[in-house]
């Protein structure tokens, strides 16, 4: 096919992680013949992620990347066509679907599943990036686990920060939330929560400057912005908590979208405002953020898209 000839098909997923691949499964057993677009991380934020001790099915637990490529070949054994390309374009004027991935390659689809999930927004430090998996994660309810009993550091001040410090404080020894201004941002009730757990220290006006350690975390050096004053604190793992982008730029003056640009679907199924167009995991989700959650929509939205087709004589 050349790359400017137009491709029709029935159905497109635009995401490789457990949305996007889960959506896949349930899309090719039901004859829907989709192509998956894997965008520029396939597999997704858990191939960023050691160990999956929480998704069922898995008493052992498994590391992130090879759980994404059992859901991968899983999508594969029913025939899904799997495309390692972004798609950078779409247009959702008409009936058909338009989309396009970054070569200019152009489909046109009756159903749209988008699963393009969200990505952690990190401090920046390379640091952070070299001890990521090593002590730095950006998933407290994935990882804090593996700190039980120890010493852990947080970073960040809005609601996740603060549900995911008192959540750290349950099962580590001392908890520091490094807060950069003199006030947080989350509501007041999780605030509450944060100054009522005893474990679980603020540090006000506080800037990161380094974690510290080789191939593990043993400490982070911290800086007060106001008195420049700069201690060590003895940590061995470190949480980055300052908030999450769903990726979905694209779909930008076609989608809902709420103020942070996570679209927004009919509360309890995936439709979105565009018939025939259904999104599924972290692009649409905020709140729970979870691999198990993530495939459980992405299941929801290829069996509407199903009926969808089903209903307009498509399929
Ligand atoms: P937010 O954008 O609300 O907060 C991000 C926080 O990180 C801010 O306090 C910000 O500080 C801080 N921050 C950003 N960049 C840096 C940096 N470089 N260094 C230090 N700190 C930094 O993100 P959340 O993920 O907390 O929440 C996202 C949305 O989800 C919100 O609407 C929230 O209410 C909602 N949510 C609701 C929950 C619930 O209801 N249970 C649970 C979790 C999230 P600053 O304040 O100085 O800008």
């Amino acid at each position: 096919m050349s790359e400017n000839s137009v491709e029709r098909i029935q159905c497109i997923i635009i995401g490789s992680g457990p949305a996007g691949y889960t959506a896949a499964i349930y899309a090719s057993r039901a004859n829907l013949k989709p192509i998956l677009y894997t965008g520029k991380e396939p597999g997704g934020q858990l191939t960023i992620t050691n160990d999956v001790e929480n998704y069922p099915g898995y008493p052992d637990g498994i590391m992130g990347p090879q759980m994404m490529e059992d859901f991968k070949n899983q999508a594969l054994r029913f025939g899904t066509d799997i495309r390692y390309e972004l798609i950078d374009k779409v247009d959702f004027t008409g009936p058909v679907h338009k989309i396009w991935s970054e070569t200019g390659h152009e489909i046109h689809a009756d159903a749209v599943i988008i699963a393009t999930g969200a990505s952690a927004k990190w401090l920046g430090l390379e640091s952070e990036q070299r001890l990521m998996n090593h002590g730095v994660s950006a998933c407290a309810v994935c990882d804090g686990f593996f700190f039980r009993g120890q010493e852990v550091a947080i970073v960040g001040a809005g609601d996740t920060a603060a549900e995911e410090a008192t959540y750290l404080a349950k099962m580590c020894k001392k908890v520091h939330l490094l807060v950069r201004r003199d006030e947080m941002r989350a509501s007041k009730i999780m605030q509450e929560r944060v100054f009522n757990t005893a474990n679980l220290e603020v540090h006000w006006n506080t800037e990161t400057e380094e974690i510290l350690g080789e191939d593990s975390v043993n400490g982070v050096r911290i800086a007060n912005n106001v008195t420049g004053e700069k201690t060590v604190l003895p940590v061995t793992g470190f949480f980055v908590a300052i908030g999450h982008k769903p990726n979905t730029d694209i779909f930008e003056g076609w989608l809902d979208m709420d103020a942070n640009k996570y679209l927004r679907a009919v509360p309890g199924r995936t439709f979105t405002n565009v018939e025939g167009v259904f999104v599924s995991g972290d692009a649409q989700d905020h709140i729970y953020r979870q691999a198990v959650t993530a495939a459980g929509s992405g299941c929801m939205a290829a069996l509407d898209a199903e009926r969808y087709l089903s209903d307009k004589g498509i399929i």
